[in-house]
């Protein structure tokens, strides 16, 4: 037995070692336990780990501010007032868009309630908001406050997806069916990319190419998905979509979010919004005696409303780099063979200990497994920290493990399901004594 675990952990390894992304890890900042040993880092999909960069990025814009103040809006290294400019494109490129449809503003929920309020547009007849289960809770408070913000009843107008008794995630087909089911109804599908809870990752080429079908607007949360999966949002029709990038995004706790709009919108001067300067068209956006009618920026822009945060863009300028530099497809086939290793090594322990709910197909998840402990979870997490993994625990019974492609090993995975048996193990011995 001990020496089969040697063997399996020594596979582990060369693996990595063969693998031409695995350096990437070095970019990174790899937190330590108290023994100064590394942590293994499973929470991507909550806070990314820190780019080593980040710290001279952050540090030359915080001087920049102290030497040219005012100044630096046009002057340094990385002027402020076209920061943006240098890294839309890295945007874009990550979740399959063009850069007229890409904005970094705001926070995720700010944003979601900002493209709402333009792409929300209820009718009498059509007022029905479609999302999937389980909801996140801050988007569920969104789109209740929003059929509020139209005087609508939230009960009559959110519909969240219901799963079949005995299963963890929704089928592609009950998607579909609940699109036609209410297609007269519907004026909005709202879903997650990824499911924050399961890990389902949704159809999203077959539900954009519903709702156009029936003329309903496709909106899409993609705070699991950007920087996990390989989108392609503009080929796929999606009508906005927001994220934050501080999961997968590795841009810091609270960095700024993304936020998407379909190029079909860009020019659209008529569609209502919640206006602020910035998004105003930049030849008058200074002119402020004269100018006083809004005339948007053509494309995602036209959705910004202030000046935008420069400390909360260094970093996520330096992630984007990061990426472009990997690939984000290549970086999504290393993440489908790490979450399948991990898979693989989480059934060889047997279901009778953990149960994956996250979807068995790799096209339907991202870099995630959650897990469903059966037995006493608390032991399980205990276990984990003593040994120094860092995972999610979502009470009662759930863990959410992610290994992410930038930065976790084969030997990490390994490691971490040598606990998940040992625990099993004690936990059968307990149960027959
Ligand atoms: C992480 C997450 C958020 C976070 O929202 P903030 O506005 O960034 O605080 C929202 N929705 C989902 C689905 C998430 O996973």
């Amino acid at each position: 037995m001990e020496s089969e675990n040697e063997k399996s952990l020594q596979d582990a390894a060369s693996q990595d070692a063969n693998d031409p992304l695995g350096q990437f890890r070095d970019r990174f900042h790899i937190p330590t336990g108290q023994d100064g040993e590394p942590l293994i880092y499973f929470s991507g999909h909550s806070l990314g780990l820190m780019p080593r960069k980040c710290f001279d990025d952050v540090t030359a814009e915080l001087e920049a501010w102290r030497d040219l103040a005012v100044a630096g809006h046009l002057e340094g290294r990385h002027p402020w007032f076209p920061y943006h400019e240098s890294f839309r494109a890295s945007g874009a490129r990550l979740v399959g868009a063009e850069p007229i449809e890409i904005v970094f503003m705001n926070t995720l929920t700010a944003n979601l309630h900002f493209l709402l309020v333009s792409f929300y547009r209820p009718t009498s007849g059509r007022n029905r908001i479609l999302c999937d289960s389980p909801t996140f809770p801050s988007d569920l408070y969104a789109l209740q406050a929003q059929a509020r913000w139209h005087r609508l009843d939230p009960d009559d107008v959110v519909q969240v997806m219901k799963l079949r008794e005995g299963e963890s995630s929704l089928r592609d087909d009950d998607v579909l069916q609940a699109i036609d089911d209410q297609r007269d109804k519907l004026a909005l599908v709202m879903f997650s990319g990824v499911n924050y809870y399961t890990g389902q990752a949704f159809d999203i080429e077959a539900i954009a190419a519903r709702c156009q079908q029936y003329g309903i607007t496709f909106g899409l949360d993609l705070a699991h998905a950007a920087g996990n999966l390989d989108l392609k949002l503009h080929d796929h029709g999606v009508d906005f979509a927001t994220w934050c990038t501080y999961k997968y995004g590795n841009a810091g706790p609270g960095a700024v979010a993304g936020a998407f709009v379909h190029e079909r919108h860009a020019d659209d001067q008529e569609l209502v919004r919640l206006a602020g300067w910035w998004g105003n068209d930049p030849a008058t956006r200074f002119r402020m005696d004269e100018n006083t009618k809004f005339i948007a920026h053509p494309g995602a822009e036209g959705w910004q409303v202030s000046n935008p945060p420069i400390f909360s863009m260094a970093p996520l300028r330096t992630s984007l780099e990061i990426f472009d530099e990997a690939g984000i497809t290549a970086l999504r086939e290393r993440s489908i063979r790490l979450t399948g290793y991990l898979e693989q090594r989480i059934d060889s322990i047997g279901t009778d200990h953990y149960q994956i709910i996250t979807p068995r197909n790799p096209d339907r998840r991202g870099a995630q497994i959650s897990i469903r402990v059966i037995g006493d979870a608390s032991a399980l997490q205990q276990s984990l920290e003593e040994a120094g993994i860092i995972t999610d625990f979502r009470p009662p019974d759930v863990v959410r493990v992610a290994p992410t492609p930038l930065y976790n090993t084969f030997e990490e995975i390994h490691r971490f399901t040598e606990v998940l048996e040992s625990v099993a193990q004690i936990g059968t011995k307990r149960g027959r004594d």
